[in-house]
């Protein structure tokens, strides 16, 4: 439904965007995904029209969408701060936008009726913003951005406005009312987690260009470069040259097992990823160390374990609470499907 195609956007010497292609489907929920100042912002700006790029192309159902005007593109922006009128009712600030189309009252007042209680907020709908909590107020923005029924609706950190509380209760909520509405959400984040909770898939961004575009999953199992695998948290990274079938030859721990999911020749500068929930505290294991520190974080654990010839100390995630202790010696183990071989340049 939406193909960018060689986006590229220069300001000065900065290159925000450097040939970024993209392809979303009807009615997915897309991540764009990536650390700040990659450009994401900058993707959604052209997007919706308030950006001109200096290069690529983009169609929205076919059709070049970078010759329209903003308000002609069936595209809608929601900020990160929502804008809302102060002065108006909840009910006001939803029909804003309808009422400017010059739409007919009856109209106008049964789609803010409809679309409020999509949102939850019927019951609100005469309270002016300042009366509403951070949430209902995003639900209100929410509200205005899809009452017009755009083709794609573009999000710039919806939530991060919001308490951790409230902001994972409208990360079901924004789920959901995406799948009721069936419009297609491209949603900016800078939070993995919130990503991976929310899209049917994820472009991650680096500088400008994307990285990888996968579903959540896969991301999350299978990076294919050590700048995803590092932002989305894989972090266990060991050193080497690849061996055959995905292993790892190290100076320090010999042969480590893994799976390679990109191609990495033998003998190359390669690494390996292991994520902390998937290493194992056994009495042996290919890697051994010291219990550095135990943190407990309700559902899971946080174990640290410095492991001699390892310059940063590996990280181990377990449910729950854990029974280790600072200075016990322990080994670490973990499958070989659990590890990605990576090569070692980003
Ligand atoms: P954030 O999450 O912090 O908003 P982002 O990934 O959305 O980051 P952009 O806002 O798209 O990043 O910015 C990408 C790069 O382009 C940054 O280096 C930024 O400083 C630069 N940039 C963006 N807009 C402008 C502008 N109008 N003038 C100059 N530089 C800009």
């Amino acid at each position: 439904m939406l193909k960018i195609d060689g986006i590229t956007r220069r300001f000065g010497d900065v290159t925000a965007l450097d040939g970024v292609s993209l392809e979303i489907g009807q009615g997915e929920f897309f991540a764009l995904l990536g650390p700040s100042g990659c450009g994401k912002t900058t993707l959604l700006r052209i997007l919706a029209g308030f950006e001109t790029p200096d290069g690529g192309s983009v169609s929205l159902d076919g059709a070049d969408l970078l010759t329209l005007a903003p308000n002609k593109r069936p595209i809608n922006l929601m900020f990160q701060s929502y804008a809302l009128f102060p002065h108006m009712s909840v009910a006001k600030n939803v029909a804003y936008g309808l009422e400017r189309e010059k739409l007919p009252r009856g109209e106008v007042k049964k789609r803010v009726g409809e679309v409020l209680e999509t949102v939850g907020l019927s019951t609100q709908a005469n309270r002016k913003p300042q009366q509403l909590s951070g949430g209902q107020r995003q639900r209100v923005a929410l509200a205005r951005a899809i009452v017009k029924r755009p083709r794609l609706l573009l999000l710039d950190e919806p939530l991060s406005a919001l308490d951790k509380k409230v902001r994972a209760d409208m990360q079901l909520e924004l789920k959901r009312l995406q799948h009721e509405v069936g419009i297609t959400f491209v949603v900016v984040t800078h939070d993995q987690e919130e990503a991976m909770s929310l899209a049917d898939r994820i472009a991650v961004f680096d500088t400008g260009r994307v990285r990888q575009v996968d579903r959540p999953v896969e991301l999350y199992e299978r990076p294919r470069s050590r700048f995803v695998a590092d932002f989305v948290g894989a972090n266990n990274l060991f050193a080497g040259t690849a061996g055959p079938d995905g292993t790892l030859r190290t100076e320090n721990f010999g042969t480590l097992r893994g799976t390679a999911v990109e191609q990495v020749p033998e003998g190359a500068a390669a690494l390996l990823a292991v994520r902390p929930e998937k290493l194992e505290l056994t009495g042996d294991g290919p890697l051994t160390g010291t219990v550095l520190d135990v943190s407990f974080y309700g559902g899971v654990s946080h174990i640290s374990v410095e492991v001699p010839g390892q310059a940063k100390p590996v990280l181990v995630a377990v449910q729950g609470a854990s029974a280790v202790k600072p200075g016990a010696e322990v080994g670490l183990q973990w499958g070989e499907r659990d590890a990605v071989l990576l090569p070692a340049v980003q």
